[in-house]
């Protein structure tokens, strides 16, 4: 009764159409479940996304929820998740890839989940880590730990350079630092992360993480773009 109240005055909508959700509908309708693009590459696909890493970081496993493309319903559910406050898409997403892969044998013997840190700026900004729920989420599904105490994100390295009277912001690098590290020594870890464009954050996470003796770094994403 209350909800069907709440639901009239306050109509939910799906994280990627933007279309109303029925009663029976959480977070994503019955529509987008079916067409949103798997990428799947836990099951067929390891080929493909071992090649965005490939020649770069030693990881044992990766894979990614979803594929992404420009203007596509994948575009819109990550801008409702990061700009528009809905962290409960990263949740859903969470618990939707958790199951997957809790199903593949590689990812059965993973002992923590370990979040891409957000710089503090940032999560002020926003108020939360758009990867936290959806690491946690991962983490009970498959019996692992949610661990955001070791990796950590170092404060912004941007450069001034003058040109004229104005100041530019250069070189925007992003550094990782780590605390704790006897948390993770000898473990098989999963490193999470929204989007993979380039692989460069997940790259830099993985090289400061590869100084723990013993780890050992799978990788799972919310998107991949193609
Ligand atoms: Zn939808």
């Amino acid at each position: 009764m209350l909800r069907d109240l709440i639901y009239l005055f306050y109509p939910i909508y799906c994280a990627a159409c933007d279309n109303p959700l029925y009663k029976n509908e959480r977070v994503l309708c019955t529509s987008c479940r079916h067409e949103l693009p798997l990428g799947n590459f836990h099951n067929v696909n390891a080929k493909k996304i071992e090649k965005v890493f490939y020649g770069r970081s030693k990881i044992e496993n990766a894979t990614s929820l979803l594929v992404f493309q420009k203007d596509s319903l994948v575009q819109n559910l990550i801008h409702n998740l990061k700009y528009r406050g809905r962290e409960e898409i990263g949740e859903e997403l969470g618990k939707w890839l958790g199951y997957e892969i809790s199903q593949i044998p590689d990812y059965q013997n993973i002992d923590a989940v370990i979040p891409v840190p957000l710089h503090k700026r940032r999560m002020r900004e926003r108020g939360y880590n758009q990867v936290e729920r959806f690491g946690v989420e991962i983490a009970k599904k498959i019996d692992a730990k949610y661990i955001d105490s070791v990796l950590k994100k170092n404060s912004y390295n941007k450069k001034q350079s003058k040109h004229g009277k104005f100041y530019r912001w250069i070189n925007t690098v992003e550094t990782f630092g780590i605390k704790n590290e006897s948390l993770l020594r000898n473990k098989h870890i999963l490193l999470v992360d929204d989007i993979v464009t380039t692989g460069a954050t997940i790259e830099s996470c993985v090289n400061v993480l590869k100084s723990i003796p013993g780890i050992k770094i799978s990788i799972a994403t919310m998107a991949i773009t193609e």
